[in-house]
């Protein structure tokens, strides 16, 4: 039913728009084969598990198609609309429900050898760490997403009755209220507890970032995804924790997404135009 919904909505919009349509870029929220066009999986909305999209679509419409999962599409979108337009190599991250990642390597997507480049979210800041979703202990996701801001804080103010006033406020007495955003704000009203949360998952994140910098020395970080709202000392968390696990002489500047959400969207309308040469 999604997919005739996908098809119905950009039927309507050709309608509205006078332009021809001469190709298609869509930007996925899950693993992709690349050069199949294919979706492997689709952890957010079901029915989508290897729908081969790229060719459905290009069939309905006649127009040659590109397919991408979000993270590739958004570092390619910050990369020629965004925070990264003049940069040869860039690391894109979102930091939402999950962490994703995409790479530009010398001015192209670098997805790897089955198109899975990027992981950064899966890989191991702290082997003693909470379980992950991938089945590992410690991963940058477990650490640093929005839900698990949520459950570190929930986990601080169980630990200490006392501590966390402010949240404790905004959570109405429910900790199940609590969410990465309730957390941000009782950081920016001067919520200590907050704050300290907010700052131990930017250390993970920035950890995970020092690695990567480490093996690809790009030159930019991109940061994008609701938990990047949080503002400058998170920021600035993520930089410092980045730069202390990293070599001296290797500098990158981590920036917050110049598109925010629709990074992903540009990706998508960049990858159409790849199509158009
Ligand atoms: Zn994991």
């Amino acid at each position: 039913v999604d997919r005739e919904i996908v098809i119905a909505l950009t039927r309507k919009m050709l309608v509205d728009q006078p332009e021809k349509l001469t190709a298609v870029g869509v930007s996925f929220g899950g693993p992709v084969d690349f050069d199949r066009g294919g979706v492997r999986l689709s952890h957010h909305v079901p029915g989508w598990e290897e729908f081969p999209l790229r060719d459905a679509l290009q069939s309905e419409f006649g127009v040659p198609t590109m397919v991408d999962n979000d993270a590739n599409a958004g570092a390619l979108g910050e990369w020629k609309y965004g925070a990264g337009q003049g940069c040869k190599s860039l690391l894109y991250m979102t930091v939402s429900t999950g962490v994703g990642g995409g790479w530009i390597i010398n001015g192209e997507v670098y997805r790897g050898a089955q198109g899975m480049a990027g992981e950064i979210g899966h890989t191991i800041v702290d082997p003693n760490g909470p379980l992950c979703v991938c089945g590992r202990r410690g991963c940058v996701e477990v650490l640093a997403c929005g839900p698990a801001i949520a459950r570190r804080a929930r986990e601080r103010l169980e630990a200490e009755p006392n501590g966390g006033k402010i949240l404790r406020e905004l959570m109405l007495g429910d900790p199940s209220n609590v969410t990465a955003e309730l957390v941000s704000r009782a950081a920016v009203n001067g919520d200590t507890l907050a704050e300290e949360v907010l700052v131990g998952a930017a250390a993970d994140l920035g950890s995970g970032i020092g690695n990567a910098l480490s093996l690809m020395n790009p030159q930019r970080v991109v940061l994008g995804g609701g938990v990047i709202k949080a503002g400058a000392t998170y920021l600035a968390a993520v930089q410092r924790a980045a730069q202390g696990n990293t070599l001296p002489e290797i500098r990158a500047g981590i920036v917050a997404a110049a598109l925010e959400d629709d990074a992903p969207l540009w990706g998508a309308v960049a990858l159409a135009e790849g199509l158009m040469g």
